[in-house]
């Protein structure tokens, strides 16, 4: 698919703004009865005057420092990680500005990149950059986005060449116009999608299943424009909530099993925003409306809110670590609160796995809520017994491997007057590989506690996610390898105790079958087919010269780094030899 160039012709924006459209006009058309109109010869994109091409200008010096011989993966990295926040505006004067805001509450969702596309005068332009919103964006940069329509994304991703081209939201132009695009969630059939473009001639430009959606798009019969986008997600398996933005439309699309979240506000003066949680409409005052259905595609133009129908589903599979992990507690998702599940899960655990302590605690930040319900129903004090260092980085430089465990002493300093000489029940949400968890017990214990009890508000992780989560691979996860007494004994606590997947589906009753569990139980919702492209992995697109590329192929066992670079290594050896 080609992008397309810049051409000088100036073109009147038909951008018209939303404030006429009142909230009740909104929604009256059920769902699967819309019935979707051909635009008038005169309300197609006249002229496509400026397209990006995905590959973004990078504006940060963050790249510098992402050298993985001198940087070291913080506690945070025993986490799975959310892979990206999306957030989309129609019909503010403002749009850029509050996509950055809305940005800024969203990036606990990703910090490693993060891009704006608005839309002015029926020109979409592009900012992206890696790091954070705040190293991407000053005055001058939003300056330079004006429009009254806009999407935002923030992005995580790992290090390496792949992330500077990977970061979104990704702009290109097709016959009819141009398209941007901004992404959270995974395809499972990703693979296979691309293999049949590139069989057909499609040239990618990143390695990102994002990517796959825009030459989908590209490459459909369908009229009008957002009929493209349902045909494109018809062919898409996985997860995927999407904002898409074209000269005159913000289109907001949420798979069918509706596994990341995605919400839908307005402002007073009736501008619409989408976003992956409701804690970014708060600040920027837009009132929370409702969720994107499972299969729902809503576009949003001069004509109104219209929803339509893609593809039903029975039973959502929402993502259940958006409300152990994810999430911020102060957000909505799904329909719930964040907060009043965590404090619940922390309920739960002092109910079913009871112990003697002095003193609750929490491993902060994700575990302070569970603690806090944990303490509440236990009836002892919650105190900060660990501190939280908010000015070390996810990564920072560490001066020898040999003292790399002042990693968790960096990020978490232990409360001696807390804990010395008593029995603490520390409260954390999950353990992924259990290295992070044993460095916070010997720290509660090096300051002086007498009995350690770890107490976890999430069943134990045995699965990889292939929907949007980064986790590691299966035979990396301690709860797939060892029972609950011997990560115990890994750790080094007193005792341990997970919330049982039961009493995590009792709670969530009625609701429980639309939840999504598989990395507690390795059943998966949709199967992936072929290799699944996550984001740990590391997938050469071939343009980076490595060998191993040419058929634009996945390296086996990719996430070991040190191996694929002996891999190449021996490759070009072997080539040397024979050459
Ligand atoms: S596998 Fe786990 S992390 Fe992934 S979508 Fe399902 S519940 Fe969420």
């Amino acid at each position: 698919m080609a992008t397309a160039t810049a051409t000088a012709t100036a073109v009147k924006s038909t951008v018209v703004k939303i404030s006429s459209l009142s909230p009740s006009q909104d929604f009256t058309k059920p769902l699967n009865s819309f019935v979707p109109k051909i635009l008038p010869e005169s309300h197609k994109p006249l002229q496509i005057s400026l397209s990006k091409n995905p590959i973004s200008e990078v504006f940060s010096l963050y790249k510098e420092s992402r050298n993985p011989e001198n940087s070291f993966e913080g506690d945070d990295d025993d986490k799975p990680r959310e892979e990206c926040g999306v957030v989309g505006i129609y019909g503010d004067p403002e749009a850029s500005r509050l996509c950055y805001l809305a940005l800024h509450a969203l990036q606990h969702r990703g910090q490693e990149g993060a891009g704006i596309v608005a839309v002015h005068d029926n020109v979409l332009q592009s900012i992206t950059g890696v790091g954070l919103v705040s190293d991407v964006f000053n005055e001058s940069k939003l300056g330079q986005l004006p429009g009254d329509m806009a999407i935002g994304h923030v992005r995580y991703s790992t290090a390496g060449s792949s992330m500077l081209k990977n970061v979104q939201p990704f702009v290109a132009g097709y016959k009819f116009g141009s398209v941007g695009v901004a992404h959270n969630g995974n395809l499972v059939n990703y693979q296979v999608l691309r293999a049949k473009l590139e069989e057909n001639g499609s040239i990618f430009n990143t390695s990102s299943d994002t990517e796959v959606v825009l030459h989908l798009i590209a490459i459909s019969k369908a009229r009008p424009f957002f009929l493209r986008i349902v045909e494109a997600c018809n062919k898409l398996e996985g997860a995927y909530s999407m904002v898409f933005v074209t000269e005159d439309k913000l289109v907001a699309v949420r798979d069918p099993f509706g596994f990341r979240p995605l919400v839908m506000g307005r402002r007073s003066n009736g501008s619409v925003v989408f976003a992956s949680e409701t804690c970014a409409l708060d600040l920027i005052e837009a009132t929370y409306e409702r969720e994107v259905y499972p299969g729902e595609v809503i576009v949003v133009d001069k004509e109104g809110v219209r929803s339509l129908c893609l593809m039903t589903h029975p039973e959502p599979k929402s993502c259940i670590f958006e409300h152990i992990y994810f999430a911020l507690p102060n957000s909505v998702v799904f329909g719930r609160s964040v907060y009043e599940s965590r404090r619940t899960f922390g309920e739960i655990l002092a109910t079913e796995s009871p112990v003697d302590c002095d003193v609750v605690i929490a491993v902060p930040d994700s575990g302070v809520v569970a603690a806090l319900g944990y303490a509440a129903k236990a009836g002892v004090a919650f105190q900060q017994g660990l501190i939280r260092s908010h000015y070390v980085g996810r990564t920072f430089i560490e001066p020898s491997q040999k003292i790399r465990d002042f990693g968790v002493k960096l990020k978490l300093s232990p409360v001696r007057a807390v804990l010395e000489g008593k029995r603490v029940v520390v409260v954390d949400d999950s353990i992924v590989r259990g290295t992070t968890s044993s460095k916070i017990v010997r720290l509660i214990k090096e300051a002086g506690a007498k009995e350690v009890h770890m107490r976890i508000a999430s069943p134990p992780i045995i699965a990889s996610c292939y929907y949007g989560v980064d986790t590691p691979s299966s035979e990396e996860l301690i709860s797939n390898r060892m029972s609950i007494e011997e990560i115990r004994e890994f750790i080094g606590s007193d005792s341990l105790a997970f919330l049982s997947i039961n009493s995590l589906k009792k709670l969530l009753g009625n609701d429980s079958p639309n939840f999504c569990y598989a990395c507690f139980s390795g059943k998966y919702p949709v199967e992936p087919r072929g290799k699944v492209k996550r984001v740990g992995d590391f997938l050469d697109d071939g343009l980076s010269g490595n060998m191993e590329s040419i058929n634009g192929g996945w390296i086996e066992r990719t996430r070991n780094q040190e191996e694929v670079s002996d891999k190449n290594l021996y490759l070009k050896q072997e080539i040397n030899l024979s050459g």
